[in-house]
């Protein structure tokens, strides 16, 4: 047939997931033949976006090289599947041309969700992932400079998740009024709980960002751009829809309307597989933003749409196409973020999703000094573990402090990994220097976690 590519596996995606199995399955074995197939010029470091906004790096920088994809020998292929025929194990992209393969990889990953209000449509209603958002917004800065110099310019952004956080931030340093709106009454409600928020709140607030807890985006208004946006509690904030723009950062919905027509067994929150990252279809897999997965310390069902997680699921899905017995733990969800000098991050689930799931659960803290207090700018580290009454098990943990916030957050989800109770935590082994950590003689996780067995 006219048009027809042949291949062994095909991976429909090219980010983290989709590059990753391509090279692992590459990487297997030389006379494999790999597709990739995926619309953009370029794949993208989602996670620098921020930064590009910011100035700090051109958005060039945030371009990953395609020898990622073709250098351990995958092709790759730009289009957009727009069908799978898992009958006829068959692709057809949206130019017209058909893939055959003997094993489909679904690693398409998840796009913003836009909650249906009136409004969200507008043109100066914007969602950040893409290239292409990333530019939009990089051009609504231009517009501050009119004939009579400089306009004081708006952003709201609705979520205060880490994403919704870093695009406030980076709005700011650009100059702009910043306004922040988040439903829950604390910042990141997904990573930690309300008491671990204190200074990060305060060092948000000191750059000048306005934020509404508590707060629900009701409505946009406006014609074809929006010149007020309404919040619960009968608020308002007012717009220039010539200038001022609003950001939705409220989650993430998994790109698989593609496969509507194709039968997969899937959830709101993504494709069903099985923890070898096996979908309902024959020789089909999916891994990464695309999938909905389980926790990995309840077995139920957990969002987890994170780079950290769709690399691993993604070495998963490439083991067991190639016939290995490799199987996906599930999510831990360790993420980190920062504000000023402020680092905060999570593991596992807070003392609130933690009692939501039907978990009974107790909470210990240690707090020391990140440096040796002699030394100077010894900044502090708080440590917050979440705990499973009786069992004993570390279930989540949180970690505030001036730095190496990201390498606790790590080593506690490796105890989570490995199922560690606080009495293995009280153990740790651990290194002391004074410019690098805590004094000698207190450990915040060590400190944590006596004080829960002292007290239990
Ligand atoms: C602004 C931002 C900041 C983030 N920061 C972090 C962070 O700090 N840490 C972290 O762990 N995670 C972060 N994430 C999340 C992380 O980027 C995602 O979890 C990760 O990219 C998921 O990888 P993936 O390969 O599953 O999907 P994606 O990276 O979304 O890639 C999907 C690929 O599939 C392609 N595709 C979609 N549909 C089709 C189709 N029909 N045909 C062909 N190709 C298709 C897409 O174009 C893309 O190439 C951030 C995300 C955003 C948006």
């Amino acid at each position: 047939m006219k048009h027809q590519l042949e291949t062994d596996i095909l991976i429909v995606g090219g980010g983290p997931a989709g590059i990753q199995a391509s090279r692992m399955l590459s990487d297997s074995d030389d006379n494999l033949k790999v597709f990739v197939v995926r619309p953009e010029d370029f794949s993208m470091v989602y996670c620098a976006i921020p930064y590009a906004i910011e100035g700090l790096i051109p958005l060039e920088k945030t371009f990953k090289k395609d020898a990622l994809v073709t250098e351990t020998g995958t092709e790759l292929i730009r289009g957009s599947v727009e069908s799978v025929n898992v009958d006829d194990h068959m692709v057809a992209l949206n130019d017209g041309r058909k893939i055959a393969y003997k094993k489909l990889l679904i690693t398409t990953g998840a796009s913003p969700f836009r909650p249906p209000i009136s409004g969200i449509d507008a043109a100066n209603v914007f969602t950040v992932k893409t290239e292409a958002d990333t530019r939009r917004i990089l051009e609504q800065f231009d517009k501050r400079f009119g004939a009579d110099g400089e306009k004081t310019q708006k952003a709201v952004v609705v979520g205060a998740g880490a994403i919704g956080i870093e695009q406030a931030l980076a709005y700011r340093a650009n100059g702009l009024e910043v306004h922040l709106i988040e439903m829950q009454d604390h910042l990141l409600p997904q990573m930690v709980d309300a008491d671990m928020t204190g200074d990060i709140t305060e060092k948000l607030i000191e750059t000048g960002v306005q934020l509404h807890l508590e707060t629900m985006l009701e409505a946009l208004e406006g014609d074809d751009r929006i010149s007020r946006v309404h919040l619960s509690g009968n608020k308002s904030i007012d717009l220039n829809p010539e200038i001022d723009f609003v950001i939705i950062s409220v989650g993430m919905s998994p790109d698989i309307a593609f496969l509507d027509k194709a039968g997969f067994d899937r959830v709101n929150d993504g494709l069903v597989v099985d923890k070898h990252m096996k979908t309902s279809a024959q020789d089909v897999w999916a891994a990464g933003d695309c999938v909905s997965f389980n926790s990995g310390i309840d077995g139920a069902p957990l969002g987890g749409k994170l780079a950290t997680n769709a690399v691993p699921m993604a070495k998963v899905a490439a083991g067991s196409m190639l016939g290995k017995d490799v199987s996906y733990p599930g999510f831990f969800n360790g993420a980190v973020t920062v504000v000023g000098n402020l680092r905060i991050g999570g593991t596992g689930f807070t003392e609130n999703v933690a009692r939501s799931r039907g978990m009974d659960v107790y909470t210990s803290n240690g707090a020391t000094s990140a440096r040796f207090p002699i030394m100077p700018d010894a900044g502090s580290i708080i440590v917050k573990l979440v705990i499973e009454k009786g069992s004993d098990r570390l279930v989540g943990a949180q970690v505030l402090g001036t730095e190496a916030v990201a390498e606790r957050i790590d080593l506690l989800t490796f105890a989570m990994q490995r199922g560690a109770t606080i009495a293995d935590l009280s153990e740790l082994s651990y290194s002391a220097q004074p410019w690098q950590t805590f004094f000698p003689a207190r450990n915040a996780i060590v400190e944590a976690s006596s004080k829960a067995l002292m007290r239990r």
